[in-house]
């Protein structure tokens, strides 16, 4: 009861804005009124082996399963939400989004037998500026909802990529082609990964990686993302 009426005054002398719509109209424990929640555009991608997000890899590597939670509109509120995580630190977005589409994905039949979750690293120059791996902390989200341990070792980053916004897709894909290693192939053998990363584009960091995973025996290799564009 105490903490209840010193969390409101809390609330007022500090107001708890949704990270969406920026509205104050949520508990504390929160990032999302329940409007935003609403509308959040959750996709389908977890049901159906074959998706919009299997398509951008098909002809390129061999996936068992993949989905994308959410997807976006350019300029909407919901890269407005990924934008925040993003740049502005907001690490909070990526782990509850990670625990919301765990407790879909731990339901899911195309991705059960996951044996790790592996996060894409950033490269650890571009870890020390940001503070946080965006594709980390919705990694953790999903290992805590879907009982699967998370890996943050295994996979490593040894080349800092320029941004990828104004390259080509044959620039992309070589501008990180080799920009991974695996430091313990060994621990892969036989298992089956779940890659994870924030948002699909042209799938070429995924790709990279995926195709480092693959070249480890009787490796299966799963993909999630939390957003893919509306339109591409
Ligand atoms: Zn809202």
């Amino acid at each position: 009861m105490l903490r209840t009426v010193l969390q409101s005054i809390r609330d007022v002398i500090f107001p708890h804005l949704c990270l969406s719509c920026g509205k104050d109209t949520i508990p504390s424990e929160e990032i999302l009124c329940l409007n935003c929640t609403y509308n959040l555009p959750i996709s389908k991608q977890h049901l159906y082996k074959e998706n919009r997000f299997t398509d951008r890899f098909w002809g390129r590597i061999e996936i068992k399963s993949a989905g994308a939670y959410i997807y976006y509109k350019k300029k909407g509120s919901t890269q407005k939400l990924l934008s925040k995580l993003k740049y502005q630190g907001y690490w909070q977005i990526g782990h509850e989004l990670g625990i919301r589409y765990g407790r879909i994905l731990k339901n899911a039949a195309l991705f059960s037998g996951i044996d790790y979750i592996i996060p894409i690293p950033l490269h650890p120059s571009k870890l020390k500026k940001r503070g946080f791996n965006q594709s980390e902390v919705f990694a953790k989200g999903l290992s805590i909802e879907m009982d699967t341990p998370i890996n943050t070792n295994w996979l490593i980053r040894t080349k800092e990529t320029p941004t990828q916004t104004t390259k080509t897709r044959m620039e992309r894909f070589n501008n990180v082609a080799d920009a991974f290693h695996i430091l313990s192939p060994k621990s892969l053998q036989g298992k089956h990964i779940l890659l994870v990363d924030d948002v699909l584009t042209t799938g070429a960091t995924l790709e990279a990686a995926g195709r480092m995973i693959l070249a480890i025996p009787n490796t299966k290799l799963s993909m999630a993302c939390i957003a893919m564009a509306d339109n591409i």
